[in-house]
């Protein structure tokens, strides 16, 4: 396929890698490569291969591998590679922290340094077209008092494993441009939501339980304040990021819709009262149960998206309601999908204890 832009997408099986394939292969006629460890947390029945076979190419691999991740720059020349591959749950960083340091700080190193010898070998048109995206959090920041937004110029403080482990390799990032010349964008956005998430976090549990009759597990008083961003209108601003982003520059991307768990968990409750009628559990906040906080539970994170918002024009287009009713629909309608990634090792996982944002 001669002269087709080509996107490198890691973490391309995971939940927002996912949607993000599945948008760039709708709205361009862009060749992807997902490159994927396929852990507990990818899933090939998340990508519509069998949609795209000329499109679309999946490779399991490790962003650690300096050969293989050689191997596919030279093959494929990507004009981006968007780098989603993590280890992404903030839990399981409580329990187990290395694989978070290794996957997040060192493998990405790995992947950095290969894409800048690849960037290095290519002519001077292709090397200022080329662009290297990474995908961050808002956790980076560490918590918010009741007022206040985090900005692109907020001290970073993080708090977990993960976000330190995330902080780390943003950092790495940022060192990339400003040593090499790296065209590097990174984007650091607030908790997503949507079709594909693994059923280990807030959302997807409280969806799944509330429709089985399961107990609601939420956090300490429930308080906790986080902003929701539907994973779509997420993936459409890393597109817009992708074209118009300048290279160097941190843009943060919020879904202007803060939420206490506590109403967020009723909000779920209410939609599947709605869509579920009859069920013998009705109505579903009955079944909530508070659980022990998680340690150093970061209070409240919000998001100030103004620069993407005044710079490129990108604003959420999904509010929190309609999200909320097109996640509950997703998962009511993908039996399939939630039994293939919760079967083995995911549902043996998920059992240890419960999972939240
Ligand atoms: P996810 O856990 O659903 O997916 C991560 C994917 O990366 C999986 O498919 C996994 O198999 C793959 N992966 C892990 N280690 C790998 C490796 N060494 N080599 C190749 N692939 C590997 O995560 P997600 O929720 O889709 O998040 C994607 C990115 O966005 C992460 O970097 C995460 O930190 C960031 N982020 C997520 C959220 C959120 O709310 N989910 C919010 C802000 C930022």
């Amino acid at each position: 396929l001669p002269n087709m832009q080509t996107i490198i997408v890691t973490g391309g099986a995971g939940f927002i890698g996912s949607n993000f394939v599945r948008l760039v292969l709708e709205s361009t006629d862009f060749q992807v490569v997902v490159l994927d460890k396929l852990t507990y947390a990818g899933n090939l029945g998340s990508l519509p291969l069998s949609d795209y076979p000329e499109r679309l190419h999946f490779i399991r691999g490790c962003i650690g591998d300096a050969g293989l991740v050689a191997d596919l720059l030279e093959k494929y020349t990507p004009t981006r590679v968007y780098n989603f591959a993590a280890e992404s749950h903030v839990d399981r960083s409580i329990d187990a922290p290395d694989e978070f340091i290794k996957t997040n700080v060192l493998k990405t190193g790995v992947l950095l340094k290969q894409c800048l010898n690849f960037w290095e070998s290519l002519e001077p048109e292709a090397k200022s077209a080329f662009r290297f995206l990474h995908v961050s959090t808002d956790e980076v920041y560490g918590s918010l008092g009741p007022t206040g937004l985090f900005t692109e110029q907020t001290q970073y403080q993080p708090n977990s494993p993960y976000s330190a482990s995330k902080a780390a390799s943003d950092h790495l990032v940022r060192a990339y441009h400003h040593t090499y010349g790296l065209p590097t964008i990174i984007s650091n956005c607030s908790n997503n939501y949507g079709p594909y998430q693994f059923p280990e976090k807030l959302i997807p549990v409280i969806v799944l339980n509330a429709v089985e009759g399961k107990p609601l597990p939420i956090y300490g008083d429930g308080m906790n304040v986080r902003d929701w961003l539907f994973v779509t209108d997420h993936c459409k601003a890393l597109q817009l990021l992708g074209e118009k982003g300048q290279p160097g520059e941190v843009y943060n991307i919020g879904g202007n819709a803060e939420k206490a768990n506590i109403d967020v968990v009723k909000t779920i409750c209410g939609v599947v009262d709605e869509l579920c009628e009859g069920l013998a559990h009705s109505p579903c906040e009955s079944l909530i149960e508070f659980v022990k906080d998680r340690p150093g539970h970061d209070r409240r994170y919000a998001i100030d998206a103004s620069k993407i918002s005044n710079e490129l024009g990108w604003t959420p287009s999904v509010t929190f309601e309609e999200g909320i009713r097109q996640t509950v629909e997703w998962y009511l309608a993908n039996s399939t999908w939630i039994e293939e990634v919760t079967s083995g090792e995911g549902r043996e996982r998920i059992g240890l204890r419960t999972k939240q944002d």
